[in-house]
């Protein structure tokens, strides 16, 4: 008998550190929100789905105690791949979207991570490594996702496989808030990565054909 594998969401919680995992279920509708609370009861991640089918969260952050916004593909909570969303600042995963059977490896490894930047800060306390203020102009991309995509479109280009509505391109990467775009120079038309980790950026590598519209 065959169960189907349900997806799951997990973020860590400042306070305690402890991992909430919840079910994802719908959410289809616009105003669908879903409110994940830590059993401690400090920290509660929120996940709302807007009209254009985009998921915007408000993430509790374990490694510098702020809560960070992202607006992400609805799609994103329904791939068979593990999805993980990296802190703007730290760079560490703090946001874990995979079904059942893969979110526990995921959060190992998140534990691990988070113990070895308690280790080499020899913080003993969360509150050690967590700055009173994270100035936002500081927040970097992450410049492996830049890389692997950079990779993708210079790849699918030399190719011929980067299809532009004018033909003509060239083509330019920026960082978005949900990953990266593809934006031609000649007519401004673009295409969407939704990464916002390495191993979402490397999903790319698979593509066939970057589409700008
Ligand atoms: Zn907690
Ligand atoms: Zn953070
Ligand atoms: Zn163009």
């Amino acid at each position: 008998m065959q169960s189907i594998l349900r997806q799951q969401i997990a973020f860590r919680c400042p306070s305690c550190a402890t991992a909430t995992i919840g079910f994802i279920g719908r959410l289809h509708s616009v105003s669908d929100m879903l409110r994940l609370k830590c059993e401690c009861g400090e920290y509660a991640l929120e996940i709302k789905g807007e009209k254009d089918g985009r998921v915007s969260l408000n993430l509790p952050c374990v490694f510098c105690k702020d809560t960070h916004t992202f607006t992400i593909s609805g799609e994103l909570f329904s791939r068979d791949i593990p999805t993980m969303l990296p802190c703007p600042h730290s760079h560490h995963d703090i946001l874990f979207i995979a079904n059942e059977n893969d979110m526990p490896a995921l959060l190992e490894r998140s534990a691990g991570e988070l113990s070895l930047v308690l280790s080499s800060f020899e913080a003993d306390e969360l509150s050690d490594i967590q700055p009173m203020e994270v100035d936002d102009a500081e927040a970097m991309p992450d410049p492996a996702i830049y890389d692997v995509l950079n990779f993708v479109m210079r790849d699918l280009e030399a190719d011929g496989k980067v299809v532009c509505p004018c033909k003509k391109g060239p083509y330019e990467l920026r960082f978005t808030d949900f990953g990266a775009e593809a934006v031609c120079s000649s007519c401004g038309a673009s295409y969407k990565f939704y990464a916002m980790s390495g191993a979402s950026a490397e999903s790319y590598l698979e593509a066939d054909k970057i589409e700008l519209t």
